[in-house]
């Protein structure tokens, strides 16, 4: 390790950006790799749909973000924002506390100029391939192909001493299982793919899944569809029409589904439905990673094995991951996680050998299992607190009083206190006066 490294960071999102920035601040050498033509990643809105709506063809063109056109973020703006660029209101933008995707759009441009990053990065950049020069080798070949003409690319490999992969996270859709979903004959597809309501005006339609996408959706489609009935996993959940809405119920999950359209739920329920749209989250995709089996995303949607979230122990620190799969507070996680990195890279903080960082891992795979939490490795939302702490330290940072109460379990239950409408209905200002109180 030296002072400057070369450094390939893989995407153009928050964390790319942050990372790039990060980087640069520790004197690297960075080069962004980023495979469409702007910044933003997932904030960069794409009408596009993909031509298999559920994502089930590994050869379809990808669109990558899974933005519906409605979209207004459904975290307060006071905790989006970085350390030392919060996410505040501009002249000429969308001043409310949770605005729509286009101001987190804006506030990610502004980021990238404050600090000089566009320079960085190679946009119309995809990457191919990331691997090792040879097993002994600190060095990796990024491959990336540029489109020089509708049906002809351009390969180019470069060798980098370091890979800091951002590519994000909710690009690739995870579906359901039921019986007859195969065969079932109506409309299925992801939430990744759902932009507008219009397609199901006086349709019948299932949403399966209870995060913020299922909640979005379903208030969307209620006024135009016929029916929408949502399928929720979790004990306690049973047939029962929703509050507020005349044409609208909840389920338990998806039992079957059969070719004559019939939809049957686990509370023994039926409905005859025209449209199944599954908002049951994503999965981790790393196609262009080639380590021999040293880094996997297992079935059950774990990537590892990482120290801290971050570094695989037998490659550290030359190859990380930053962009965590966080429900609190993303843009802060990332933007620690992108210091603790840059400043590996240069000396300034060291890592532990190589069997220690396992055996974290390993400790911290035995504490999920003891508590039966969910699988993937970068689900925080039971020790984020304990998480950003640590960063916080490693990098000599007096964490703010919110910090230590803005978690998932927070803010879920801030919303659910104020219901569907809770973007408008939810007082932001008295939230955040209590989060910051040091008791
Ligand atoms: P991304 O934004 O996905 O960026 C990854 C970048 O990598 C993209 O630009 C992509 O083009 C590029 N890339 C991918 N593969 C390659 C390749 N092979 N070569 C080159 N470039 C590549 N977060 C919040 O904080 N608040 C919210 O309200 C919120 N709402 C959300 C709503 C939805 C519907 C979704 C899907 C996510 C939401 N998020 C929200 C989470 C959001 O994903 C994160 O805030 C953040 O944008 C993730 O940033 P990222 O850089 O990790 O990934």
């Amino acid at each position: 390790m030296g002072d400057s490294c070369k450094v390939a960071v893989i995407g153009g999102g928050i964390a790319g950006l942050v990372s790039a920035r990060e980087l640069q601040r520790e004197g690297h050498q960075v080069t962004v790799f980023e495979k469409a033509d702007k910044i933003g990643g997932t904030w960069l809105y794409d009408s596009r749909v993909e031509t298999d709506l559920l994502g089930l063809d590994p050869n379809r063109e990808v669109v990558h973000s899974s933005l519906y056109k409605s979209l207004r973020v459904n975290l307060p703006r006071q905790i989006m924002g970085f350390l030392d660029y919060p996410f505040v209101k501009k002249q000429g933008g969308d001043p409310r506390h949770f605005p729509g995707h286009q101001e987190v759009l804006r506030f990610i441009e502004d980021f990238a100029r404050n600090f000089g990053l566009l320079e960085l990065i190679r946009f119309g950049h995809e990457v191919v391939r990331v691997e090792r020069v040879d097993v002994a080798s600190h060095e990796w070949i990024v491959e990336s192909r540029t489109q020089e003409t509708e049906s002809s690319w351009e390969l180019k490999a470069e060798l980098f001493e370091a890979v800091v992969i951002c590519n994000g996270n909710t690009t690739e859709p995870r579906i359901a299982a039921f019986p007859g979903r195969d065969t079932w004959p109506g409309l299925q597809m992801h939430s990744h793919n759902y932009r507008t309501p219009e397609q199901f005006k006086n349709k019948i339609v299932v949403l399966i899944g209870n995060g913020p996408s299922a909640i979005d959706i379903l208030k969307e489609l209620a006024p135009v569809a016929k029916q929408v009935h949502q399928a929720i996993r979790g004990t306690g959940f049973q047939l029962k029409k929703l509050e507020n809405r005349d044409n609208a119920w909840q389920h338990s999950t998806i039992a079957c589904a059969h070719k004559d359209g019939r939809v049957v739920f686990q509370d023994e329920s039926i409905v005859v439905a025209d449209a199944i749209i599954h908002c049951t989250g994503y999965k981790f995709h790393f196609p262009f990673l080639r380590t021999n089996g040293i880094v996997n995303v297992d079935d059950t949607n774990r990537v590892g094995p990482l120290y801290k979230h971050v570094f695989p122990p037998s490659l550290a620190p030359w190859l990380s991951f930053v962009g965590p799969n966080y429900e609190g507070a993303p843009a802060v996680v990332m933007e620690l996680q992108a210091r603790w990195v840059a400043k590996v890279l240069s000396g300034k903080l060291e890592l532990p050998r190589q069997e220690e960082m396992m055996y974290s891992v390993e400790e911290q795979y035995r504490e999920m299992e003891k508590n039966g939490w969910p699988k993937p490795t970068l689900n925080l939302q039971h020790s984020g607190l304990e998480y950003i702490g640590w960063f916080a330290a490693q990098l000599g940072i007096r964490p703010p009083n919110w910090w230590k109460k803005i978690t998932f379990w927070s803010i879920l239950k801030a919303r659910s206190h104020y219901g569907d409408d809770y973007r408008d209905a939810w007082d932001i200002h008295k939230w955040m006066q209590e989060m910051d109180s040091p008791n």
